[in-house]
C-alpha cells in the first residue's frame, strides 16, 4: 500500500497540478498496486513518517502568504521524513517554499522551509511559456516537457537541478537550469500537468516510493501512447527544424 499525501490542496493547485496526483495514483491502481490518498490542509494534522508519496502544488503569492506558517510549523517532521527518503513533487510555488524564502515583488519575503538551499526572488518579468527539459532517469536521458508561468526567479546554488532547459526559462531564465532535486525530493517549475504527460517521470517516482518501503520490483509496463503523443508534439513544434 502506498499513502500519497496532497498538501494544501485548496491553496496549491495552480494550472491543474491536482493531474499530478491523479497520475501517480492512477498509474498505480493500473498496476494493481494499492494506493491511499489523504488531503491535508492549513491546520489538519499529518505524520509524514506513513506517507510514501507528497506532492505540493503551485500557487499565487497571496496563496503562498496564507499557508507559509502552517508550513513552517512542519518544518522538523518533514524535514526528518526528507532525510528517511520520503518521496515529494514540488511544482513552482510548492517548490519555492521548500528553499529559504521567496522576495515577491512588492519587496515582501515570504519565508520558506529551508530544506533545500535555494532562494527566489522575483523578476521584473513573468517566466511564461512551454519548456523542455533534458532530465536523467534511469541513466537515461528523457525530454520532459510541460509549461511555465512565474514571476520566481529560483537560484539553487550546488543542488542539483531537475534538468537542463532546451526550451523555456527555468529556474531564472539566465543559468539553464530547471528545478532542484535533493534525495528524493523533486522539484519543477513545469506546469501541464507535469506528471500525466511524462509518465517515465511518474514510475520512476512510483519506483522510488516502493524501493523506500523496501519493495524492489519492476514496473509492469503500461501502454503509453498518449502520453508520448503529447511529448512528441512538443518536441516537434521546438526542437525539429
Ligand atoms: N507565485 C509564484 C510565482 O509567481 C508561483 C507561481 C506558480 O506557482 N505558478 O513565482
Amino acid at each position: 500500500m502506498l499513502k500519497v499525501c496532497h498538501l494544501y490542496p485548496d491553496l496549491l493547485n495552480l494550472y491543474g497540478d491536482r493531474g499530478n496526483v491523479i497520475a501517480f495514483v492512477q498509474r498505480c491502481c493500473w498496476r494493481k498496486i494499492p494506493v491511499e490518498l489523504i488531503e491535508v490542509n492549513v491546520g489538519e494534522p499529518v505524520d509524514f513518517n506513513e506517507i510514501d508519496f507528497l506532492f505540493l502544488g503551485g500557487g499565487s503569492d497571496r496563496e503562498q502568504n496564507l499557508m507559509a506558517a502552517d508550513l513552517l510549523q512542519r518544518k522538523n517532521s518533514l524535514k526528518e521524513a526528507i532525510d528517511k527518503g520520503l518521496v515529494v513533487l514540488a511544482i513552482c510555488g510548492g517548490y519555492q517554499m521548500l528553499g529559504q524564502y521567496y522576495l515577491t515583488s512588492d519587496g515582501q519575503k515570504i519565508p520558506g522551509l529551508g530544506i533545500l538551499d535555494l532562494y527566489t526572488k522575483a523578476g521584473q518579468q513573468r517566466l511564461i511559456g512551454n519548456v523542455v527539459l533534458e532530465m536523467k532517469i534511469a541513466n537515461q536521458s528523457v525530454n520532459v516537457v510541460g509549461f511555465e508561468n512565474h514571476s520566481g526567479q529560483t537560484f539553487i546554488g550546488n543542488l542539483d537541478p531537475l534538468g537542463k532547459v532546451l526550451v523555456g526559462h527555468g529556474n531564472n531564465g539566465q543559468d539553464g537550469s530547471e528545478g532542484a532535486r535533493y534525495q528524493n525530493v523533486f522539484c519543477s517549475y513545469l506546469h501541464g500537468p507535469l506528471l500525466p504527460k511524462n509518465s517515465k517521470f511518474t514510475d520512476m517516482l512510483i519506483q522510488l516510493a516502493l524501493e523506500r518501503r523496501g519493495i524492489k520490483t519492476d514496473l509492469i509496463p503500461l501502454e503509453n501512447e498518449f502520453e508520448e503523443a503529447a511529448v512528441k508534439v512538443m518536441i516537434d513544434r521546438y526542437l525539429k527544424k
